[in-house]
């Protein structure tokens, strides 16, 4: 009987709301549907999750109106979104929300849909038809299929090396699906930084494909969900949402480059796309593979615990060798050259070389700017944004001190502000910097700077690729943007300007976040004929994610990292959970989280719970913030307790408090 109905609803209160179902829509409501009904004064948008005969409440309002004639929302997602809403804490409306175009969130029936992919194309090397597997590659796809056909849950953890053919063992086994009359869901890091892997599949599977990704305007957005849940396109392919794509008939879900930390959404609901993807396999009795050179800590760990199944693509396509890496210790620099340089004159040497034989060059430095602070020479002032505790950056093509947290902006000062003094000098290097000294060096080069500065203008990534490709640019200065994804045979050299940038990081995840940039990095190298080498530089020449990195030795770099993590009680052992409180009031914020934790500790048995304390940035866009840490081994167990707990929660006034679980770094 459809007398009453379940509405859930996008706003952050954890519960579901009961409506009538008026006579006249009796035979018209589905669940899945979206309607629109009267809360507190004004008309919202809903979702029907459930019917039921009786509700226990008096006073119930009905339905206003229904929006679709039939559901656009299928049991499936519906089943997995209420998973997301209690594994990462959030209510079931808001994790429906995130499943559907936002045109569709505003109640809109129909949209005038725009054709586009809003990105332009950007040339590849690879060509259309299939490869002849290798033996490797060979027995990889076979077990996939395997499951394929016997419609089977299994995850596949596919560590492959660098050009080792990962993406044509995904392509395969993919073809294989669509043979089934099946679909398959594609998951990719950041679209706007991997336009070359995408290019592959709309290449080889044509208008079976659809593309889902953060550049798409609303229209087009809305034009590949229809596409996808017409059925007319079989493949999807797009970055974290595109898991809650509405495919029919799902056969295999890939998660490419799973350890990306881009995975993670950071805003509500803050669900990791990877664990999302094993979920919905589950659901859909289907395989999931996850791909990566350089998996993350959590699935390797699960490997070993045979959770996931390892396999492995150890070689190169045609036997190449991995690029040669060589470790530049700065230290021995500094002491023989008496001052600090930006480059070695190994590097400087080795650019030289590659330029004469018409090679090209990547030059890599994960900090983007012209100098990295400005320091009072004379009373030792840092210049400080007023509403982040962050240090502003200098950049040289806008003549602007920058905030990287809020994007605050001033011009740079002539006299220090604190002490009248003129001696304001310019320190640390970012990519403007690095550009300009290249310049310097190799006039004659023809140099691009690639980074979100001088990406900013719609189209210019894309051309910059383009004329590196086409060998109109010798040397490409970049930030993690030119890490991924990349495939330039002509790049013999690959320069690392400084290594210790992500590794001095304040986060657990550092040493994990440096090996994987590094081994990135140094895949864009040796991808020709005539071979590579990648030069880092590095004040930590002893660090075993930099060590590790130089001998493309991810066994190694995983015994030492998890050995630390298992020390410091952090993931894969324990999960953590992320609270944050914030205001605009330092003390207000201060004595909130401790309120908060001496709530946690009466209300949580048997979790451990750190803090709170400063966030590492303890202060953005003039919000205070103080971090609790939960920490322990079941997370469903945790969430469970913190999600009951937290309904007897009063939270002060002015104080904001968000929850994040599983977080991508502290
Ligand atoms: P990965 O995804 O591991 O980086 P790719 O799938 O991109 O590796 O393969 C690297 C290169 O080798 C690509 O240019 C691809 O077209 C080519 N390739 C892949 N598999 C084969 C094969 N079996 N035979 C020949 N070339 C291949
Ligand atoms: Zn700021």
């Amino acid at each position: 009987m459809k007398k009453f109905a379940d509405i859930a609803i996008a706003i952050p209160i954890d519960r579901l709301f009961t409506y009538r179902v008026p006579k006249t829509f009796k035979n018209k409501a589905e669940i899945g549907e979206r309607v629109f009904v009267p809360f507190r004064n004004r008309d919202i948008i809903g979702y029907i999750v459930n019917f039921k005969d009786k509700a226990d409440t008096k006073g119930i309002k009905e339905i206003k109106r229904i929006i679709d004639e039939k559901p656009i929302i299928s049991k499936h997602l519906l089943e997995l979104t209420k998973w997301i809403s209690e594994t990462y804490l959030c209510s079931w409306g808001q994790a429906i929300a995130a499943t559907i175009p936002g045109v569709l969130k505003k109640g809109k029936v129909s949209v005038k849909a725009r054709a586009g992919t809003g990105f332009e194309k950007i040339p590849v090397s690879t060509e259309t038809s299939p490869h002849t597997l290798t033996t490797e590659q060979e027995e990889v796809l076979k077990s996939v299929l395997f499951k394929i056909e016997k419609e089977d849950y299994k995850t596949y953890l596919l560590h492959g090396i660098t050009a080792s053919g990962k993406t044509e063992v995904y392509l395969q086994a993919i073809e294989g699906v669509l043979n089934k009359g099946k679909t398959s869901i594609v998951l990719v890091p950041e679209i706007a930084l991997t336009p070359q892997t995408v290019e592959r599949f709309t290449s080889r599977f044509g208008e079976k494909v659809a593309v889902m990704h953060s550049a798409l305007v609303g229209s087009m957005r809305y034009r590949e969900w229809k596409r996808i849940i017409d059925g007319e396109a079989k493949i999807v392919v797009g970055a974290r949402s595109a898991i809650f794509s509405p495919v029919k008939n799902l056969g295999l879900i890939i998660v490419d480059e799973e350890h990306e930390t881009s995975y993670k959404q950071e805003d509500v609901p803050r669900y990791h796309a990877r664990d999302v993807a094993l979920m919905r396999a589950r659901l859909s009795n289907c395989p999931v593979i996850l791909g990566s050179a350089t998996p993350s800590l959590e699935s390797f760990y699960l490997a070993g615990k045979k959770r996931l199944e390892l396999v492995r693509l150890t070689k190169r396509i045609d036997d190449k060798d991995l690029p040669k890496v060589k470790i530049v210790d700065m230290r021995m620099e500094l002491a023989t050259r008496k001052k600090l340089v930006m480059f070695s004159k190994i590097l400087i040497d080795s650019i030289q070389k590659a330029l004469d034989k018409r090679q090209q060059v990547m030059i890599f430095l994960n900090r983007r700017g012209f100098s990295t602070y400005v320091n009072c020479k004379k009373c030792g002032l840092v210049l400080k944004c007023k509403r982040c505790d962050s240090v502003l950056v200098y950049h040289y093509e806008t003549k602007s001190l920058v905030c990287h947290y809020c994007n605050f902006r001033m011009p740079p000062p002539d006299i220090c502000p604190q002490c009248r003094g003129s001696y304001m000098k310019y320190f640390g290097i970012g990519t403007e910097k690095v550009e300009s000294e290249i310049a310097r060096l190799f006039p004659r080069a023809r140099i691009a700077r690639m980074d979100t500065d001088a990406t900013s203008k719609r189209g210019s990534h894309a051309r910059i690729l383009g004329e590196f490709k086409k060998h109109n640019l010798d040397i490409l200065v970049g930030t993690q943007m030119i890490a991924k994804g990349l495939d330039f045979p002509r790049v013999t050299l690959v320069g690392v300007v400084n290594s210790d940038v992500t590794l001095n990081l304040p986060d657990f995840r550092a040493s994990e976040r440096t090996f994987n940039l590094l081994t990135q990095v140094a895949g864009r190298a040796g991808r020709g004929e005539e071979g590579g080498e990648v030069i880092i530089q590095t004040y930590a020449p002893g660090h075993y994610a930099i060590l590790s990195a130089s001998k493309h030795d991810y066994e190694k770099f995983y015994r030492e990292e998890i050995k630390t993590r298992d020390e410091l009680s952090f993931p894969p052992f324990k999960h953590i959970i992320r609270l944050t409180i914030r205001s605009r009031n330092e003390k207000r914020t201060i004595d909130a989280s401790h309120k908060l934790k001496d709530f946690l500790i009466k209300k949580l048995k048997d979790i451990e719970i750190v803090g709170p304390a400063p966030s590492p940035i303890s202060k953005v866009r003039g919000f205070f913030r103080w971090n609790i840490l939960l920490k322990g081994k079941n997370r469903s167990i945790m969430c469970q307790a913190l999600r009951k707990a937290l309904k007897a929660y009063r939270k002060p006034a002015g104080v904001i408090l968000t929850i994040d679980v599983d977080p991508a770094s502290m």
